[in-house]
């Protein structure tokens, strides 16, 4: 348990409460009680007595001593149950809150996004007090394009879908074998849909316990080889399952890891030696079929060296395989240097941040919680800050193995000032700045901001340089080739974000970046200590760029990094 997943519980628990149109009193209680922990800069483990603060009651009492004891709620459980399934969805309508929800519920008996279409379209919405009729306007256009099914996924929605998957299939004992390929294992940044490659002796058997298991919206094709199902999701996937023998396995996870034009280059390769590549194995001139122990060994027939699927692209990749020992790899990371801990918008203290890094065998990290600007994240006014350099600077004393810098996540305000001044920013080892705010400004307003960040002789470093949510939103939408020659001229660092609803600085602006010779860091922007684990998903996405080790901030020892902020 930590205090990230009881503040969303109890949040949750207003929301729901709200959607039931309960008494407000009572709503603002769970919210109140969710802010005071959200203020509180100790983490879970800190607080002796949580059910004493000031502004936690008996009701919200009850349910954190539920958290703490069961590792869920009985409360937010029974409201699922009350609350109509089709008034949750609803809430992703831009304009539409809890409260206004209830109200149509209420008023109008609306349970789907159907039934507000029809009454928006008769017209009954906007005779509500409180809606009026540009509202209905509003929501007619949004409920236009909402529920319909998007043709790709970003990977981070997926994520949750393949670990379902993956989980089920450990649990049947007659699959032998399995793994996710096609562009999800590339790390592409959207897919249509999920392969996976089974091996197994008994096919029936497994495609039984996957139809047990698996939340399967409809049965596109079932048989021997195959099995095509539609799962139900946040959005519904598309899901197929080979079932192939184990000596096939390496040929098949190769041929559906793609891409298409790295086989078509590995068939003409193959084609030239008078042999043919197929999913089943690699067909010889007198018709017989060579089979692989992995996917290392079916390059080595070729007399070529592994490539990683994340590289796997336009066939190119066979021409550049000089490049791949200098290939950013996940335990060449040995340092983090965006995260937050409870004195922001963290779940963990500093200390328990520090413990985290240090099992991951980093040998230093930096602190970089929010600034008083960013007041929904409780971001630190300059007299907290310095209170927390001292803490920083006491756990950095106290623990043994690795190295506790100090530094900030500073923001960069919508008039391109900075929130803190030069004097507070040079007692600190390492500063970030972004941009949290004001994403729509004109494009010239939005590069004022990021110069007024990058030339400023304290800042090292822009994290998350566009904002975007994969996906989901763009981003404020820089100029990146003007910034990325900015943090050159200015000899800056650029952030490529490992959050995998993020990943800023895209593919071709990461070949950009490296070209120009402008160091790259990888951070996880870790709200919590498992987040730190999005390393893996940043470093795989930095093999799509050909992201070389040396140009990647986090490899570098602490003596170079220390020296390379010096100037
Ligand atoms: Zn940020
Ligand atoms: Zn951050």
């Amino acid at each position: 348990m930590n205090k990230k997943i009881i503040i969303h519980t109890l949040e949750d628990i207003a929301l729901h409460m709200e959607l039931l149109g309960e008494n407000p009193f009572k709503v603002a209680a769970f919210r109140k009680a969710a802010g005071v922990l959200e203020q509180d800069p100790r983490s879970l483990s800190e607080m002796e007595d949580i059910l004493s603060l000031k502004g936690i009651g008996k009701g919200t009492g009850a349910v954190i001593t539920d958290l703490l004891e069961k590792g869920e709620s009985d409360l937010l459980a029974e409201l699922r149950e009350e609350v109509p399934d089709g008034l949750i969805p609803l809430l992703k309508i831009p304009g539409l809150g809890g409260k206004k929800i209830a109200k149509l519920h209420k008023e109008l008996g609306i349970d789907s996004a159907e039934s507000l279409k029809a009454a928006c379209e008769s017209g009954e919405v906007s005779r509500l007090s409180g809606f009026g009729k540009k509202t209905e306007e509003k929501l007619l256009a949004e409920l236009e394009t909402f529920g319909q099914r998007p043709d790709k996924l970003p990977h981070w929605e997926l994520e949750s879908v393949v670990h379902m998957i993956e989980n089920v299939l450990h649990a049947i004992p007659e699959a032998e074998r399995f793994l996710v390929t096609g562009s999800y294992r590339r790390m592409a940044e959207m897919s249509s849909d999920l392969d996976f490659i089974v091996v197994t002796k008994l096919p029936d058997r497994v495609t039984e316990g996957l139809m047990n298991s698996l939340p399967v919206l409809e049965t596109v094709a079932s048989g021997d080889t195959k099995l095509s199902v539609t799962l139900d999701a946040e959005n519904p996937v598309d899901v197929d399952f080979r079932f192939v023998a184990a000596e096939q396995f390496a040929s098949a996870i190769h041929h559906f890891t793609g891409s298409k034009d790295h086989n078509v280059r590995m068939r003409q390769l193959a084609k030239e030696r008078g042999e043919k590549i197929s999913e089943y194995g690699v067909e010889q001139e007198d018709g017989s079929v060579l089979t692989f122990d992995s996917e290392k060994a079916f390059f080595a027939h070729f007399g070529l060296p592994f490539f990683p699927p994340t590289v796997r692209k336009d066939g190119t990749e066979l021409e550049r395989t000089a490049e791949l020992d200098g290939l950013i790899r996940l335990d060449d990371i040995r340092s983090d240097l965006h995260m937050h801990t409870v004195w922001s918008d963290g779940a963990e203290s500093v200390k328990e941040m520090a413990e985290a890094c240090r099992k991951r065998g980093y040998s230093h990290m930096v602190i970089t919680d929010h600034t008083h600007y960013l007041k929904v994240a409780n971001g630190l006014t300059p007299e907290r800050l310095r209170e927390q350099i001292r803490e920083i600077r006491a756990v950095d004393a106290e623990i043994d193995g690795i190295t506790v810098l100090c530094g900030t996540e500073m923001d960069i305000l919508p008039d391109a000032t900075l929130d803190f001044d030069d004097e507070l920013l040079a007692e600190l080892d390492f500063v970030i700045a972004s941009i949290h705010s004001n994403f729509s400004q004109p494009l010239e307003k939005i590069m004022e901001r990021l110069h007024a960040a990058i030339s400023n002789p304290h800042v090292d470093m822009i994290a998350h340089p566009t904002g975007r949510i994969i996906g989901r939103r763009e981003g404020y939408s820089p100029d990146l080739e003007q910034l990325i020659e900015w943090t050159a001229e200015y000899g800056k660092i650029l952030e490529l974000n490992a959050n995998p609803y993020r990943l800023d600085l895209a593919e071709e602006w990461l070949v950009l970046a490296q070209e120009k010779g402008v160091p790259v860091a990888i951070n996880t922007d870790a709200h919590s200590t498992g987040q730190l684990g999005y390393m893996e998903t940043g470093v795989r996405y930095a093999q799509r760029a050909w992201m070389n080790r040396d140009n990647i901030v986090n490899t570098w020892t602490l003596e170079r990094f220390l020296d390379h902020l010096k100037g």
